[in-house]
C-alpha cells in the first residue's frame, strides 16, 4: 500500500510538473575530465585539471575534483576544452538584404529563417553574438526561454540613422519620410531602423531603442557598402548629434557602437565618446593611434573583404560592386596598421544574407590568419570579445557570470574540439567535425565524443543533459 502511494504521488509529480522536473534533470551538475584546458588567455594549454559545471556556471576548475552527488561525467579524451566563442558583429535576422527583409518578405518568414540561422550559429560553436542591428528581441526572447536553440544575444535592435544614411532602407527616391508625408516606413514598424535627424529627435530615438531592450546602441555614422541611397565616403551625423546619443547610452548605463568607414566618420565617432568602431577600414594612422589611445575596440570583420565578390553566395548590384572594392583596397592596410599599433581587435562576421552565406561564419578564422597570430584570433573570439560585450555592464542581457573564459564563476558555455586550436586555429573552421562538444548556459547541445575511455561514474548517460527541441 505504502508502495502504490509512493508510486500514485510519483505519478502526481511526473504529470502535474513534468517540465520542471525535466528542467532540474537536465540541470545536473557536468563534470569534464581527461581535458586540456585553453582558458581564453593563456598561449599554453592547461593540464591534469577538471572542469565543473552547476547549474549554468562553471564551479570549478581544479586537478581531480571530487563530486559527492549525482554528477554527469564527460571524459574528454584527452582533447581541448575551450570557451563557447563570441562573434562580436552578426544580424541573425538579416537572412535577406536589409531591404528585401524589411519590404519584400513576410516578417513570419524572416523570423523563421533567423530562427534556424540561429540554431546553426550555435552549432557552429558561437554560444554568444552581439546583435548590431535588426528586431532580434523576439528570437532573443525564444532562446532565453528555451524554446528554440541559439546563442545568447547582446542587441541592438533598430539601428539609429539619419534620413538618407545607411540605416534609411526606404527604396522609395520620392520625399515620402514620416517627418513630411506623415507615413511610417516599414523599417520603423518592422523595428529595423529609427531615421531620426537632429539632437532632439536621436536622443527620442536612442531612449526608444533602450527601451526596446537593447544592450548597447548602434549607429550608422558613415556611409556604407550595401546602403541603399549613401556613398561609402560620406560621413553621417554632426557632433553634436553622434555626443547626444552617446550622453543617452552612458545615461542608461551602456555605450555606442557606430558603422563607420571614412577617416572622418572614425574620428568624429571617438570624438564623441563611441566605445566600438564597426569596420573603422579607412581610418588614417592617426586615428588608430588615437583607437587605441582612448581604448577604444575596433570590431572589424576579415572574411568579407577577403573574398572577392563573386564569392558571397548574392549578386551585388553595380553600385554595391564599386563601394564593396573601394572598401576591400582599404581593409589590408587597416587591418596591418591596427595590429602594429595595438589596438583592441574584436571577432565578427558581419554576414546578411540565406542560411548558406552564414554559414560562412566560420571562415572567418581562415581570413583572420593573414594578420594574426593563432593565440591573438583566439583571444578575439573568447576572452576580448567578452571584455567588449561587457561595456554594457548592468544593462548586460546575462551580468552575473564572465563570458568568453573557462573561469570559476564564468558562465558555462564550452567547447571540446579535435585538434589544439593554439597549433592551428582553423579547425574551429570546420566545426560540424572538430567541435565534439557543444555546452551553453550548462546544458550539452551537442556531442560526438566517442563513448569510450574513463568509466561514466555514477551517469546514466552524457545525454541527459541535453536540452530541449
Ligand atoms: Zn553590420
Amino acid at each position: 500500500m505504502q508502495q502504490l502511494c509512493r508510486l500514485l504521488v510519483g505519478l502526481f509529480f511526473v504529470l502535474a510538473i513534468g517540465p520542471l522536473a525535466w528542467a532540474q534533470e537536465s540541470r545536473r551538475a557536468v563534470l569534464f575530465i581527461n581535458v586540456q584546458i585553453f582558458d581564453g588567455k593563456s598561449e599554453e594549454l592547461i593540464t591534469g585539471h577538471d572542469v565543473l559545471v552547476e547549474g549554468n556556471r562553471i564551479r570549478k576548475v581544479a586537478p581531480r575534483i571530487r563530486v559527492n552527488r549525482p554528477v554527469t561525467v564527460v571524459d574528454g579524451q584527452g582533447k581541448v576544452l575551450m570557451p563557447g566563442l563570441i562573434d562580436a558583429h552578426t544580424h541573425l535576422m538579416a537572412v535577406k538584404s536589409f531591404d528585401e527583409a524589411i519590404y519584400r518578405y513576410e516578417p513570419t518568414y524572416i523570423a523563421a529563417v533567423a530562427t534556424e540561422t540561429a540554431r546553426r550559429t550555435l552549432m557552429r560553436g558561437f554560444t554568444t553574438v552581439r546583435d548590431a542591428g535588426g528586431p532580434v528581441m523576439g528570437l532573443k526572447r525564444a532562446i532565453d526561454e528555451g524554446v528554440v536553440p541559439g546563442p545568447r544575444i547582446f542587441p541592438c535592435n533598430a539601428f539609429i540613422s539619419q534620413t538618407g544614411g545607411h540605416g534609411d532602407f526606404n527604396p522609395s527616391m520620392t520625399y515620402l519620410s514620416r517627418h513630411f508625408a506623415g507615413r511610417l516606413d516599414k523599417a520603423y514598424l518592422f523595428g529595423w531602423t529609427i531615421t531620426a535627424d537632429g539632437v532632439g529627435e536621436v536622443r527620442k530615438a536612442a531612449r526608444e531603442v533602450l527601451r526596446s531592450g537593447a544592450s548597447q546602441l548602434k549607429v550608422m555614422g558613415s556611409g556604407s557598402v550595401t546602403g541603399a541611397h549613401d556613398p561609402l565616403d560620406v560621413v553621417e551625423y554632426s557632433p553634436e548629434e553622434l555626443r547626444a546619443i552617446v550622453q543617452e547610452a552612458a545615461n542608461w548605463g551602456t555605450y555606442v557602437m557606430v558603422h563607420a568607414y571614412s577617416d572622418a566618420a572614425v574620428r568624429a565617432a571617438i570624438e564623441a565618446g563611441v566605445r566600438s568602431i564597426e569596420h573603422g577600414l579607412m581610418a588614417s594612422p592617426e586615428t588608430f593611434k588615437l583607437m587605441k589611445e582612448k581604448g577604444v575596440w575596433l570590431s572589424t570583420q576579415c572574411l568579407n573583404y577577403t573574398r572577392d565578390v563573386d564569392e558571397f553566395g548574392v549578386k551585388m548590384p553595380p553600385n554595391v560592386v564599386a563601394k564593396f572594392r573601394e572598401a576591400k583596397r582599404s581593409a589590408d592596410r587597416a587591418y596591418r596598421l591596427a595590429k602594429r599599433i595595438g589596438v583592441k581587435v574584436a571577432w565578427g562576421t558581419d554576414l546578411l544574407g540565406s542560411l548558406d552565406v552564414h554559414n560562412a561564419q566560420s571562415l572567418e578564422f581562415i581570413a583572420r590568419r593573414e594578420y594574426f597570430s593563432d593565440i591573438e584570433i583566439l583571444r578575439q573570439v573568447t576572452s576580448l570579445n567578452g571584455q567588449l560585450l561587457a561595456l554594457c555592464g548592468r544593462r548586460s542581457p546575462y551580468p552575473e557570470g564572465q563570458l568568453g573564459v573557462i573561469a570559476e564563476g564564468a558562465y558555462a558555455d564550452v567547447l571540446i574540439v579535435d585538434g589544439n586550436p593554439l597549433e592551428d586555429v582553423t579547425i574551429l573552421a570546420n566545426p560540424s567535425r572538430n567541435i565534439r562538444l557543444i555546452m551553453k548556459d550548462g546544458l550539452i547541445y551537442k556531442n560526438t565524443l566517442p563513448r569510450r575511455g574513463a568509466p561514466q561514474r555514477r551517469v546514466r548517460s552524457p545525454a541527459s543533459n541535453v536540452p530541449p527541441r
